[in-house]
């Protein structure tokens, strides 16, 4: 799963951390980043809440490419 965070776009709402905290935190800004590994270990509906959850569309979720 590949997720990105549009930093740009991000206003630190902090919905993303609340809702899969295994996966998502906030920086010292209040933005919210990738929590280091956790894309490998989460449940992907999590991923989905968050992302549906961010106020103004700031995540991105695909599924990995097929392996070859
Ligand atoms: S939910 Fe969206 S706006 Fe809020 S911290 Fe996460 S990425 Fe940023």
């Amino acid at each position: 799963m590949q997720i990105r965070i549009d930093h740009h776009t991000c206003i630190g709402s902090g919905q993303c951390a609340l809702t899969a905290p295994a996966v998502f935190t906030q920086d010292d800004d209040g933005y919210g980043t990738l929590v280091p590994g956790g894309t490998d270990t989460t449940a992907p509906r999590q991923v989905t809440e968050a992302a549906l959850a961010c106020p103004v569309q700031a995540i991105a979720v695909a599924d990995d490419p097929p392996r070859t």
